[in-house]
């Protein structure tokens, strides 16, 4: 066992009453595979949670394009709501094409929303990670990162400060771990909050696989068959398929550390000290004049 990898568990209380956290994805089922656990833990614990979709996932659902955006859209609304989200922004960059889009655009939509939020944290996909085949995943990571400290820098779009936002640096990260070979410094024990990221996976129907359950029941039945794994009713199918199928990788990445669900991130932590080197030094060696 790597023994570089903290493990995050349940805390007590609510010991991040008062802090905001942005989950910055592309697509839909971006958040409740890599991160679902985690929001829903977080705002559990305290935080209040905000969620963006950078594309608008065009080409996934099965339909015409602009059946896709509709659902998808939909679809969207549904998950945040099931995982406690407090509100949720799309952007609507168009799907699978995000590296042809202005970096300073999406950065600067990017900035306004976390001054506006005031967000401290932010989860959203390595920006760097390695084996990144999606060009909105990179593209939305790269965005986030640049996003964060400029967020603080008050020559940074000074419009927004005339409009009344202030300058705010988001002081922590958690990166998706999105593809194999990806780096992970964090597991955080996601086993009491398995069921909301059930429910999150659910509602990832245009993609995501969230109704397999239910299909695969309908064409049983057809069939003159029935699975008991899939339960009476397509609530419970889809659930029940989501536990069974769908969380393999939530398993292997607690096994190896002893907790029945996990998930992976990088996690990076740039608070600044209560007092800084400068602020100590001062304090132990300055003399009346
Ligand atoms: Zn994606």
């Amino acid at each position: 066992m790597d023994t570089n990898i903290d493990i995050e568990r349940d805390q007590p209380g609510r010991p991040h009453e008062g802090k905001v956290f942005a989950a910055i994805h592309a697509h839909l089922d971006d958040v409740p595979y890599y991160a679902g656990g985690l929001c829903a833990k977080l705002m559990s614990e305290g935080y209040a949670g905000y969620i963006i979709r950078t594309s608008n996932d065009e080409k996934c659902g099965g339909h015409t394009t602009a059946e896709n955006i509709l659902s998808n859209e939909q679809e969207h609304g549904k998950m945040a709501a099931a995982l406690g989200f407090k509100d949720g922004f799309d952007l609507y960059y168009r799907n699978h094409r995000m590296d042809g889009i202005s970096p300073i655009e999406l950065r600067g939509r990017l900035i306004l929303i976390f001054r506006m939020l005031k967000v401290d944290t932010v989860l959203t996909f390595n920006p760097w990670g390695a084996g990144e085949e999606n060009p909105d995943h990179w593209v939305t990571g790269r965005a986030v990162e640049q996003a964060c400290w400029m967020a603080g820098m008050p020559n940074d779009f000074p419009e927004h400060l005339e409009a009344g936002h202030r300058p705010h640096t988001v002081s922590e990260r958690y990166y998706f771990f999105a593809r194999p070979g990806q780096p992970f410094n964090r597991i955080v024990d996601i086993g009491s909050h398995i069921e909301k990221k059930i429910d999150a996976i659910v509602e990832c129907r245009s993609q995501g696989g969230g109704n397999r359950g239910s299909e695969l029941r309908a064409r049983l039945a057809k069939q003159g068959r029935r699975l008991p794994l899939l339960g009476d009713d397509d609530r419970t199918a889809d659930r029940e398929y989501a536990r069974q199928f769908l969380l393999g990788d939530s398993r292997e990445y607690g096994k190896e550390h002893g907790l029945q669900y996990a998930e992976r991130f990088y996690y990076l932590d740039h608070r600044p000290p209560a007092q800084s080197e400068v602020d100590q030094y001062v304090e132990r060696n300055a003399k009346p004049l």
